[in-house]
Order: structure tokens, then sequence, then C-alpha cells
């Protein structure tokens, strides 16, 4: 196991800190994932990437990883930062939506969602998660936590609601840095309205409604549980009473993750997280994302719409670290197009290389060059994952592949693919470890069709049928590819659609 500190910014105690697991060498970690009404934003993404990271890094340095994302697929409050006091929750606002209207219900709607949140995911070439719980599979844990936390007195139970009485839980404002509890708004996302309500923060564990389109049945009646009280029954469940690490995008540090350990805290007596992480939000265009404004982009909209490559998305998402506002434009696709294409010109050099028969001459100097990349690399990361200095590192690298180009030996062919694949473990952005992620379906048999239009250019080129030839490559770039001629033969490449 590597000796090496994983520095991280924690939002509790304000201060850049070591990562450390409990169980040494033993990441338990919890991020909070979707609410499934919708397709997930790039800038959903940045958050999930950042949680993708640490699990790469954490990987990188010898440790076990138990990683958990959870699934919200019961709906909440309409708006993200402003309640709606009448109960409409997002689910079913989707589904009285025009897009809705393609579901038969609401358990449909979630589940659809889900799976693509999940296609985009793999798209980004993120991790798997251990475990994507979701939370009306943990509908029993959360009314038993609920019946708990009113035993022991944190909880009250009103005519509507059951609610977390916040003066049982002194800490409550700990992590945000909301103290004040007498300043809690009403509006606050996930806190009702309710004049049966002892402090007008209290937030509500469980909702009694019987005209809820998803409702279970509970000893307060028929109902749906709070948003918060989900996240901290499936961190327990799977991960213990006292995790490593939580992370979320900076709109959680309050009400939810506030509202998260008070539950659990009250719940077991230990502290709920050592360490919590934020991301801070990505900006389109230097705005708020908005539907309404247009500047709003979800995986497909700029993958399968506009052709981007997905590793360049992962890469554009990565060029800011997570704790600043990154503004996200389309120069800056195209340059992370640039920049995942100078990757995979230098995996092709190294094969190339490798056909080459061993030349005899030592590589250790470029291995020792590229080895000194990799651990920068690696230190960037550590150092509370500055992204862009990781990148710019990686770039380095490719700088020395590519100076040597063609000329490189078998030997050093060697040692770039191995540089390649350990850089690609770190900062996934030379190949997907799923397979049809990149494109699709869709992709691979446009790939094989304007591969086999590729071969027919070719042979007409060699029987000197140029104009053959010309319309072929014009039928090959119709179809979204583009054939570059190249010292060791033609190669495909797809358009981005960007340029
Ligand atoms: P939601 O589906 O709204 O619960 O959001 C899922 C995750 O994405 C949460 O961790 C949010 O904090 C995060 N998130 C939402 N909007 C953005 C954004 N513009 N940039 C970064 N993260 C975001
Ligand atoms: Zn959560």
């Amino acid at each position: 196991m590597s000796q090496r500190e994983f520095l991280l910014y924690d939002t509790m105690t304000r201060q850049v800190k070591p990562l450390q697991p409990l169980e040494p060498g033993h990441l338990k970690f919890y991020s909070c994932g979707p609410t499934v009404y919708s397709y997930a934003h790039i800038g959903n993404f940045r958050t999930f990437l950042t949680a993708d990271l640490i699990c790469r890094v954490a990987r990188a340095l010898g440790w076990r990883v138990t990683y958990v994302s959870n699934i919200t697929d019961v709906g909440h409050l309409t708006e993200d930062d402003v309640a709606d006091a009448t109960g409409e929750d997002k689910m079913q606002r989707a589904l009285q939506s025009k897009e809705g209207e393609q579901f038969a219900n609401v358990w449909e709607l979630a589940d659809y969602y889900a799976e693509a949140f999940k296609a985009d995911w793999r798209k980004l070439n993120l991790n798997e998660p251990m475990l994507w719980p979701k939370a009306t599979q943990h509908m029993r844990e959360q009314i038993v936590a609920v019946e708990k936390l009113i035993e022991t007195g944190h909880a009250y139970v009103t005519p509507s609601a059951v609610y977390f009485r916040l003066s049982s839980f002194p800490e409550y404002g700990k992590l945000s840095g909301n103290l004040n509890k007498d300043s809690l708004q009403v509006g606050v996302r996930d806190v009702v309205v309710d004049d049966s309500k002892e402090h007008p923060g209290d937030f509500a564990l469980w909702k009694r409604d019987e005209k809820h389109l998803m409702q279970w049945f509970s000893p307060w009646g028929w109902g749906f549980p709070g948003w918060h009280i989900e996240c901290s029954v499936m961190a327990m469940a799977y991960l213990g009473e006292t995790i490593d690490l939580h992370a979320g995008g900076e709109d959680l540090v309050f009400p939810h993750h506030e509202s998260e350990i008070a539950q659990s805290e009250c719940l077991t007596g230990h502290t709920f997280a050592n360490h919590w992480i934020h991301t801070r939000f990505l900006q389109v265009d230097g705005e708020k994302m908005s539907k309404r404004t247009g500047n709003w982009y979800t995986v497909r909209d700029l993958v399968d719409q506009q052709g981007a490559n997905p590793l360049a998305l992962r890469y554009a998402l990565m060029t800011v670290p997570y704790g600043k506002t990154l503004n996200f434009t389309m120069q800056t696709l195209r340059d992370a197009t640039t920049a995942v294409e100078r990757y995979a010109e230098c995996e092709r050099l190294a094969e190339l290389a490798l056909k080459k028969s061993p030349s005899g001459q030592s590589a250790t100097a470029f291995a020792e060059e590229l080895e000194r990349l990799y651990e920068e690399t690696l230190d960037a990361l550590c150092n509370d994952l500055n992204t862009s200095v990781a990148l710019a590192k990686g770039f380095e690298g490719t700088k020395v592949i590519l100076r040597d180009a063609t000329h490189l030996t078998h030997e050093q062919g060697q040692v770039a693919r191995q540089w390649l694949d350990r850089i690609n473990d770190l900062l996934g952005i030379l190949r997907s470890q799923y397979a049809d992620a990149a494109t699709g379906d869709r992709g691979s048999a446009e790939e094989s069709a304007a591969l086999a239009l590729m071969d027919a250019r070719q042979k007409a080129k060699s029987e000197k049928d140029f104009g053959l030839a010309d319309r072929l490559r014009s039928e090959i770039e119709a179809m979204g590819f583009e054939v570059r001629d190249t010292p060791e033969g033609p190669v495909l490449r797809r358009l981005s659609g960007l340029n």
C-alpha cells in the first residue's frame, strides 16, 4: 500500500485533511445519487465524476473501496431550493408533463430515468458503485428509523406528518454553519409549512398523503418518506454506522446533509461520516444551467445528438478542480476533444512500435521520464483532487511519447503502453471500461460500416480509381467519420460534430 496521504477538503472541519479510512486501506464511501424524474444533466455528472475520481485515486493507493451511490426514486418537493407547500412532487409533475405521457405510471417513469442515468454514467466511463440502492427498496428501514426517532424523542407526529425535532439535536447546523435555528427559513427545500410544527425549521421524516402517486403504509397512515431519511438508512445499511466519506454537490450541504447527520447521529449516538466533500456547481456559458435559457445539457444531448466524444466530455468536466466553479463552454469541449485525440494518437504510436522487432536499446530514460509524470499526476490528485494539474501532467506525458513518434522502439512502445494504461486507470480519459459506452450499439454498427467503406476506398486508390475513392470519402464523412491518411495507412476517426 502506498504511503502517500490523500488530502481532501472536508466541509465539516473547513480544512484540507488526509482522508483516513477507519479500517486502514478500506474506504467506505457514500455519494448521493440523482432523483430520477428526468435525464441527469452534465452538472450532476460533474459531482458524480468527483466521486469516481476519489475511487480511482484510492485504488491507485492500493486501498479497497466500498462505494455506494443511491437512486432517489421517490419524488420530493418541486423546486430545488424553494419547497412547494402543497407537496406536489417532482416525479408526479414529470408524469403530468408532455414527456411524461409515454409512461403508464410513475413507477415506470422512475425506472426509465434510472436506466437512462446508468447508461449516461457508463458513457462517461464512471466506475460503477458496488451498489445502487433505491429509496423505494428501503421503505421498511426508513419506517423503522422514523419509529426509533419518535421513541427517543427526536421526532414527533402531527395529523399530517412526522417531523424531526431540531431542538433535540443541538449540533444541527455544524456542517453548513447554519447554527441559528430561528433563522432557518420556511421555504427551504423539504421544509414544509405546517401550523402544527413545533419549529418552522423542523423537517419532515414522513408525510401522510393518501392521494400521492407513490404511497406506502406506515404507523402514521398511507404516505411517503421525507427526502433525507433515505440516505441515512441506505448509507448505514451498507457501510455501517460511521462511514469514511460522504459526497454530493454543494447544494446538498444544507438541508440534505445537515439533516442526514441529525437523523443518523440521533439514531446511533456516533459520528455519521468522518469526511464530507462537496462539488461546486457547473455553470454553462457563465450562467446557471436552465432549460428556459437553453444552456442546459445532458450527456445524451452532447454525445448522441451532437456527436461529442464522451471521453472528451469527461475530460472537459475535469479541467477545473471540483472545489471551484467550472464554466462549461463548447470551446472547453473542443479543446478536450483535441486532448483525448492526442492520447489516441499516443496509443496508436505505441501499438505501432510494438509491432517492430526488439531494438536491444535501453528504454530506461524514457521510462523514468514517464514514471515521474505518472507520480506527479497521482500527487496532484492526492492534493485535494487537483484535476487541472493532473491533466497537465498527463499532457506532458503525451508530449514525451509524441516527441519520438514513429521512431519509438519496441521497448519504448511497451513502456508507453503501460504508462497509458496506468494513466487511463487514474483519469479514465483514454478508453472506456464499458464495451458499448463510447457510442452505444449504434456506434459500433456505424463504425463497422465506415471501416468497410474505408477499405473499399483504399482499394479504389490502389487501382487508381480516384473518382470512386473521393465518392467513398464523402460517404464516410456523411456517416460522421473522416479518413486520415497517415504514413502507416488510413485511420478512421469519428467527427465530433462540434467543429
Ligand atoms: P439531484 O438529482 O438534483 O438530487 O442531483 C444529483 C447530484 O447532482 C447532487 O449531488 C447535486 O448536488 C448535484 N448537482 C446538481 N446540479 C449541479 C450542478 N449544476 N453542478 C454540479 N453538481 C450538481
Ligand atoms: Zn442523499
